[in-house]
């Protein structure tokens, strides 16, 4: 069991499929109210129901990470809800379309960066912000292996290494307010996503999973672990890391 997030508001984005939910779940257990922020209000309303049903205290709130004026309602919900924001998952992201770099359409460019990148910066603009007024907090962004090494389409492994520069400068930039800034990198975790990604070009996926040493497909609860110790008083020297959640993807 984690210390520290009891009581505590935990806003997640993307809350309301896979590892969001995952995580949702896991931050409730150890005690926190949450926040679940997503574009698809039936997801989050069973994110909701499911943390209800296991005791926890949850909200949802309609957000689209890249829009500016909708993560700012997303952390004022936050703070009128329950008092305080002082955990952030900035999680929500798409896969895009998968092609060559060539073959890519501006179009898919734009909107893959727009909530991958863009997303995050919004959210931390806004939590980052309100934490520092608060005296700290702790935030985790999902970045991927595709953050770390070429493992995607461009505009995905474009966004994911933006997300691992933005946690960098944040964390820099807020340690001395007491808000520390990780990211976690997820090999290939069996959620919604992966089984769109599978339908469209299944050896593909099959060739990720092929790559991670224990040669499985890891589970959105043991992303949600690694964000949740991330978040957690045990981490409180732990600030700007990217930390892989890949079944040892990333010793190749
Ligand atoms: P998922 O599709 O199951 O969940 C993503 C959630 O984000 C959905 O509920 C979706 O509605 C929401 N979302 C999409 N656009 C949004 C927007 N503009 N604003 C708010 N919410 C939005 O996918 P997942 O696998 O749980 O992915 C979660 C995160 O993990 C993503 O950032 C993804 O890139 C990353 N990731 C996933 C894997 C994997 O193998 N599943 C690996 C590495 C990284």
């Amino acid at each position: 069991m984690v210390s520290g997030l009891d009581s505590k508001t935990a806003v997640v984005t993307g809350g309301g499929s896979g590892i969001g939910r995952a995580t949702a779940e896991r931050f409730a257990a150890a005690g926190a109210n949450v926040v679940v922020a997503d574009v698809d209000a039936d997801g989050g309303a069973e994110t909701v129901d499911a943390v209800e049903d296991a005791g926890g205290s949850a909200t949802f709130v309609e957000t689209d990470v890249s829009d500016a004026a909708s993560v700012e309602a997303m952390v004022a919900t936050a703070v009128d809800e329950y008092g305080s924001l002082d955990v952030a998952h900035n999680n929500a992201g798409i896969e895009g379309d998968d092609a060559p770099l060539a073959e890519q359409s501006e179009e898919n460019w734009d909107r893959v960066v727009d909530i991958n990148l863009k997303g995050v910066w919004l959210c931390l603009k806004h939590e980052l912000a309100e934490m520092a007024a608060n005296g700290g907090g702790a935030v985790v962004n999902t970045a991927s292996i595709a953050g770390l090494a070429a493992a995607g389409a461009v505009p995905y492994v474009a966004s994911k290494h933006g997300v691992v520069g933005l946690t960098r400068v944040a964390a820099n930039q807020y340690a001395e307010a007491g808000v520390r800034v990780n990211a976690v990198c997820p090999g290939v975790i069996d959620t919604p996503m992966v089984a769109r990604a599978s339908e469209e070009s299944p050896e593909e996926i099959e060739g990720f999973v092929g790559m991670q040493p224990m040669g499985r497909m890891g589970r959105p609860e043991e992303v949600a672990n690694a964000v949740v110790w991330l978040a957690s008083e045990e981490a409180s020297f732990v600030t700007g890391n990217a930390f892989p959640v890949d079944g040892g993807y990333m010793t190749l």
